[in-house]
């Protein structure tokens, strides 16, 4: 019989080696990592509370971590009372100081109980993800109340603006604290500007799954075909829409670095 020249040299370095069956066979500790270790971190004392590698951007207290996002990054005149802040629309939209590539983040929002209007004109605010301008610029994921308020479903609540619809509508009542936890993979550029790498967002909406590692197709825009346009660290912005009903509010906003 003919024995293939590859075989034979595996049969002629068993020959050689002593144990070679016995050392072709799995080990448990062959598929063990063991370094580097992760470093420790202590969880929130109660769902939703921030850890203790978190960054606070709002703890109920004042507004030192956000700026106007005007292009004169003016200091943030949104209202701060009983450990909420709360949007004034004719200051319009805020930004955090710090930029940021990855992330999760932690934020909860409030409908008024008393809120008006209806559609897109409900208790419209937002979390942009990454601002990349002042006004609507960047990533939304869209604030609103869609507890029994009818809109075009990929601009309701837990909708990546116009590109990712819910998977579900965990929406509480207006009145009732909602929370948002998302992890944001930033998009990435080549040196020319155009597109390494996608976004991708998750979210968990009230504890429950509505955008699963979504693929953005570029920045959310209210008009037109999403578009990327290159930007290395970014602000999270939180938004003051324009529409005649009453603001929302927000509390306890806090992210880990991911990079
Ligand atoms: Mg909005």
């Amino acid at each position: 019989m003919r024995i293939p020249f590859s075989k034979s040299l595996a049969v002629a370095a068993c020959l050689t080696v002593a144990g070679c069956l016995f050392a072709q066979k799995p080990k448990p500790e062959d598929t063990e990592v063991w370094q580097p270790v992760p470093p420790k971190v202590t969880p929130g004392d109660k769902c939703g509370a921030p850890p203790s590698d978190a960054i606070i951007l709002f703890d109920g207290k004042n507004l030192d971590q956000w700026v106007s996002a005007k292009d004169d990054k003016s200091p943030a005149e949104w209202t701060v009372a009983n450990g909420v802040l709360t949007v004034n629309k004719k200051a319009g939209n805020i930004e955090t100081k710090e930029h940021f590539k990855d992330y999760q983040l932690h934020i909860e929002w409030k409908v008024p109980a008393d809120i008006t209007g209806s559609g897109q004109a409900r208790g419209n605010s937002g979390v942009f993800l990454a601002s990349t301008g002042p006004r609507d610029d960047g990533y939304e994921l869209q604030v609103l109340d869609s507890y029994d308020n009818k809109t075009y479903v990929n601009g309701m609540a837990g909708s990546l603006y116009k590109q990712a619809i819910p998977l579900v509508n965990p929406s509480r009542k207006p009145g009732e604290w909602q929370t948002y936890d998302v992890v944001w993979t930033a998009p990435t550029f080549n040196d020319d500007g155009s597109l390494k790498t996608p976004a991708y967002a998750t979210v968990f909406f009230n504890g429950v799954l509505v955008e699963n590692h979504f693929e953005l197709k570029g920045q959310t825009l209210y008009i037109g075909k999403p578009f990327y346009k290159a930007y290395t660290s970014a602000p999270i912005k939180l938004q003051a829409h324009g529409d005649p009903s009453q603001p929302i509010s927000y509390r306890n906003i806090w992210v880990r670095k991911l990079d």
